[in-house]
């Protein structure tokens, strides 16, 4: 019997991992997976509790008693937090932070990883996130190391929130995204980094269709080869 075949994409924030990979899989007829809403979730559960992004112990306690899950209608990743549906809360600035922070402990990573390899189990995936291709799935057949320059990506996160109405500025955009950059490739546990096997992609001078273009070509080269 044939295996799923697993797409791996890494890399910082707002580098368009998630609408780049949302779009190869709606393309390809494949799952996409968004890790990082996962985390978003457990870190809107903590800010709600109303425990510190840093305060480990009150985090680990949050861990107790949650679920999270992932349902999809057409094709489109609902996360969950027991029954409740938060995809769209978990999308502020002040919920990224609590994100990053939450992720940076090794217990919500454990939490989360079973969840994440059961899909790749189960489906036809491309999952996005920060330790896919280095972590989770190391053994995935297309590794792809998604990435741009700190101004483009800020200007992109800057254009999304703008448009959802959010009141931000660029430059609190691009301070926040050089944060999480640092906290997310300095952490102990799980750094972002590019796994060796992976291809590197910078969108930098890209638009939003060739760097989907890109993606499908990677995807499907390896297809016909698999
Ligand atoms: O990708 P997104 O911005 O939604 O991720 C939010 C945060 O979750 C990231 O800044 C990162 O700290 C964390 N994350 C992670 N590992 C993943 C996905 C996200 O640590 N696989």
């Amino acid at each position: 019997m044939m295996g799923y075949l697993a797409v791996a994409i890494d890399g910082p924030s707002g580098a368009g991992k998630s609408t780049v990979a949302r779009a190869a899989a709606a393309q390809l007829g494949f799952i996409y997976v968004d890790t990082g809403a996962m985390y978003r979730a457990i870190g809107l559960c903590v800010c709600r509790r109303g425990v510190a992004d840093e305060d480990t112990a009150g985090i680990i306690a949050a861990l107790d008693g949650l679920r999270v899950s992932l349902r999809y209608e057409d094709g489109v990743q609902h996360v969950l937090l027991g029954g409740e549906d938060v995809s769209a809360a978990i999308r502020t600035p002040q919920i990224a932070q609590y994100a990053s922070k939450v992720s940076a402990v090794p217990e919500v990573r454990r939490f989360l990883l079973d969840l994440q390899r059961g899909m790749a189990r189960e489906n036809n995936v491309i999952m996005d996130g920060r330790d896919i291709g280095t972590v989770i799935l190391p053994d995935a057949q297309v590794k792809i190391f998604l990435t741009a320059s700190v101004a483009c990506r800020a200007k992109r996160r800057y254009d999304e929130l703008c448009e959802k109405g959010l009141t931000v500025t660029l430059q609190s955009v691009a301070q926040d995204i050089e944060r999480r950059d640092r906290q997310d490739m300095t952490r102990a546990i799980a750094p972002l980094r590019q796994a060796e096997d992976a291809i590197k992609l910078d969108t930098s001078d890209l638009t939003l269709a060739e760097s989907i273009e890109a993606v499908v070509r990677i995807i499907r080269e390896k297809e016909e080869t698999a």
